[in-house]
């Protein structure tokens, strides 16, 4: 849980800080909004994603699972500004070892939550499903644009950095990559 009253406490100096008045009509609410944002948006802080994988299906399935443009939104940690993008990840399952697809999305999710890093978040989703699944491989691919390249400093809007995260039969495979960006991009 974050602690809503020190947020609001220094949203306030913020606004103070810029010259504004914290009083008038329409930023008097907005310390308080903001407290409760955050509390949602670095609301993965205080989980530990890797447990969404706890429930597993004992499926005889061996071959790629892949779920791709899963809508990713995190906090850059440099500026505390968004950066929004879609994620890919695919895994090749031990048999016995199958999650549901929406609980791949729910471990981004837990680790979204948090002021991050673009290559970080990719790697720390990668690394779970392999301690949370054991599978044969897994490779996690973070396509995002990032607003503190494209609402300042450098300005380029419409630029998207990518990241991946192979682990596994995709680290060691090439073909087994190919399949997969294959797939991503069909
Ligand atoms: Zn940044």
């Amino acid at each position: 849980m974050v602690d809503t009253e020190k947020i609001e406490t220094a949203v306030k100096m913020i606004l103070e800080a810029i010259g504004e008045d914290p009083d008038r009509e329409g930023l008097r609410e907005t310390p308080a909004r903001v407290a409760r944002m955050y509390g949602e948006i670095f609301s993965g802080l205080g989980e530990e994603p890797q447990n969404h994988l706890l429930k597993m299906f004992s499926e005889e399935h061996d071959e790629m699972v892949l779920v791709k443009d899963i809508p990713v939104y995190s906090v850059c940690e440099h500026h505390l500004l968004p950066f929004y993008g879609v994620a890919h990840i695919a895994y090749i399952p031990k048999t016995g070892n199958v999650t549901g697809l929406s609980k791949l999305a729910r471990v981004m999710e837990g680790f979204a939550r948090r002021p991050q890093l673009q290559e970080r978040l990719t790697s720390q989703i990668a690394d779970a499903i392999v301690k949370g699944l054991s599978p044969h491989g897994v490779m996690v691919i973070i396509e995002a644009e990032h607003m503190c390249l494209t609402m300042r400093g450098i300005r380029k809007p419409g630029s998207r950095a990518v990241t991946s995260a192979v682990r596994g039969v995709f680290e060691r495979s090439e073909a087994t990559r190919a399949e997969a960006l294959a797939l991503i991009k069909s």
